[in-house]
C-alpha cells in the first residue's frame, strides 16, 4: 500500500536542538551576554572604530562575571567551564566589533590562562584575581620584530643578576599593549638551550624600562590598540618568573591551543552574523524585477556558505569537547584554526558581493567585518604554520 502523503518526513528546516555540549545553563549564559553585548557595547561600535574602546569595559565585564567565566570561584571566576569561553567569544561579535571581542579574547583566553595553570599563589593573587575583577588589563608579549611565526627566534632576554633577572629586547604588534597594566612576556633565558631555553615573565607595565613605543596602524580591528614595546634594563625579581624556568616554549605552546580554538569560534560566529546580515539584504534588495537572493548563482553562494559555516563549527564544537575532556587535540585545533580563519574570510567576501556597492560602504558594516576577519589568517599562528603543524603531526 502507498505511504499516505502526510505520513512522509517533511525536512523541518527550522528545527534548532541544542548542541550537546551546551546545556541550559549555556543557554541562559548567552541570553545575558547577548543582552549587555547589543545593549552597552555594540551601539558605540562606530565610534570605538575611531577612539579604541574604553578601559572601562573591563571593569563592567568584571562586575558581570565575564571575565572568569572557566576560572575558580575563590579567584572571583565563575567556575564554568570550557564552553562557557566558548560563547562568550561567540556573543561578542554581536558588539559589532572585532577590535573590541579580540582585545577582551586577549585577556580572557590568552594572557591569563598561563597565570591560572603555571602562577604561584602569590602570583594569582596579585595578577589573576585583578584580571578577572577587570581591575587589571593584561597583554601578551610572544611576537617581536624579527620573530613571529618562528617564535624559538625571539631575542628578547632575560639575564640573572643575583635574584633578579634584567630584561631587554623588543615585542610588536602587541593587542592591548597601550592600555595593558601587565604583560605575560616570553624571554630567552639560554640562547643554548634550544626549545628549553625560554621562560615566561610577568611585568608590570609601569616598571621603570617599559617603554611603549608606538600605537600601530592597522587594516582592521580599528577598536583595539596595538603596541610595539621596548624593554630596556628591566629588573625583576625572581618570583616574577611565570612556570618553569627553561620551559616557557612548551608554556606557550599550550596557550596557544586555547587562543587558537577561540579565535576559532569568533570566526564561525562572525560569519554566522555576516551571512544572516547578507541573507536578509538579499531578499530585500531586488534587481531584474526579483529578490536578489532568488537568482540561482546568489542562492548557490548562500548554499556554500551555509555549508562550510556548518562544518566550521562542527569542528570547533567536537574539538572544544576533547580540550575540555583532557585531552591536548593540538592537530584538530590547528585543523580548526585554519579552516575557519580561510572560511570566515571567504565568507565575508562573499557577503560583500553580494551586497554590490553597498558592502562597499560604511554604513553596511560589511566592509569593515571584511577588514577585521582577514586578521584571523594570519594573527594566533599563520595558515601555512597551522599546514605545517598539521604535517608535522602526520610524521611528514
Ligand atoms: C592585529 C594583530 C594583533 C596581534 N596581536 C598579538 C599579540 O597580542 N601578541 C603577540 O605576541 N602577537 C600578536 N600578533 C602577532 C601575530 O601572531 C603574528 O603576526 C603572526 O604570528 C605572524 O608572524 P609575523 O607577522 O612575524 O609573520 P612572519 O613569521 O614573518 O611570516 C611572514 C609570512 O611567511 C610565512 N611563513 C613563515 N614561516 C613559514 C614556514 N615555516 N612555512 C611556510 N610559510 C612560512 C607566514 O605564513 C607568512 O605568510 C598580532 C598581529 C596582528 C596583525
Amino acid at each position: 500500500m502507498a505511504t499516505p502523503a502526510a505520513d512522509v518526513l517533511k525536512p523541518d528546516h527550522a528545527a534548532s536542538r541544542r548542541h550537546f555540549i551546551f546545556t541550559e545553563e549555556h543557554d541562559r549564559l548567552r541570553e545575558a551576554i547577548h543582552a549587555f553585548v547589543t545593549k552597552e557595547l555594540a551601539p558605540h561600535a562606530d565610534a570605538w572604530e575611531e577612539t579604541t574602546f574604553p578601559d572601562a569595559v573591563f571593569p563592567r565585564m568584571g562586575e558581570l562575571g565575564l571575565l572568569g567565566l572557566s576560572y575558580p570561584e575563590e579567584y572571583g571566576g565563575q567556575g564554568g567551564d570550557y564552553f562557557c569561553n566558548l560563547v562568550l567569544a561567540e556573543e561578542m561579535v554581536h558588539s559589532k566589533s572585532g577590535g573590541l571581542a579580540m582585545g577582551v579574547a586577549v585577556h580572557t583566553d590568552m594572557a591569563t590562562p598561563p597565570i591560572h595553570l603555571f602562577g604561584t599563589e602569590a602570583q594569582k593573587q596579585r595578577y589573576l584575581v585583578p584580571a578577572i575583577a577587570g581591575e587589571k588589563i593584561s597583554c601578551l608579549g610572544i611576537t617581536e620584530p624579527d620573530a613571529g611565526s618562528d617564535v624559538a627566534a625571539i631575542r628578547t632576554q632575560a639575564v640573572r643578576d643575583g635574584d633578579d633577572w634584567v630584561i631587554n629586547g623588543a615585542k610588536t604588534y602587541i593587542t592591548n599593549g597601550h592600555r595593558a597594566d601587565f604583560i605575560v612576556l616570553v624571554t630567552k633565558t639560554d640562547p643554548d638551550a634550544g626549545y628549553d631555553g625560554f621562560t615566561l615573565f610577568l611585568l608590570d607595565m609601569d616598571a621603570p624600562g617599559v617603554i611603549r613605543e608606538k600605537r600601530l596602524e592597522k587594516l582592521g580591528m580599528h577598536s583595539s590598540d596595538t603596541a610595539l614595546l621596548a624593554f630596556q634594563d628591566v629588573r625583576v625579581p625572581g618570583d616574577a618568573m611565570l612556570g618553569q624556568e627553561g620551559k616557557g616554549f612548551y608554556h606557550i605552546m599550550w596557550e596557544l591551543q586555547g587562543e587558537r580554538l577561540i579565535g576559532a569560534a569568533g570566526c564561525v560566529a562572525g560569519a554566522q552574523k555576516c551571512f544572516d546580515r547578507t541573507l536578509q539584504y538579499a531578499t530585500e534588495r531586488s534587481a531584474f524585477g526579483r529578490p536578489i537572493g532568488k537568482f540561482q548563482a546568489i542562492r548557490h553562494k548562500f548554499a556554500d556558505m551555509a555549508t562550510k559555516i556548518e562544518a566550521g563549527r562542527q569542528m570547533v564544537y567536537s574539538t572544544a569537547w576533547r580540550f575540555q575532556n583532557g585531552e591536548y587535540p593540538v592537530r584538530e585545533i590547528s585543523m580548526a584554526k585554519l579552516y575557519t580563519a580561510r572560511m570566515a574570510c571567504e565568507v565575508t567576501d562573499e557577503c560583500l558581493q553580494i551586497h554590490g556597492g553597498a558592502g562597499y560602504m560604511k554604513e553596511y558594516g560589511i566592509e569593515r567585518a571584511w577588514r577585521d576577519m582577514r586578521l584571523n589568517r594570519i594573527g594566533a599562528g599563520t595558515d601555512e604554520v597551522m599546514l605545517d603543524v598539521i604535517g608535522r603531526s602526520y610524521g611528514l
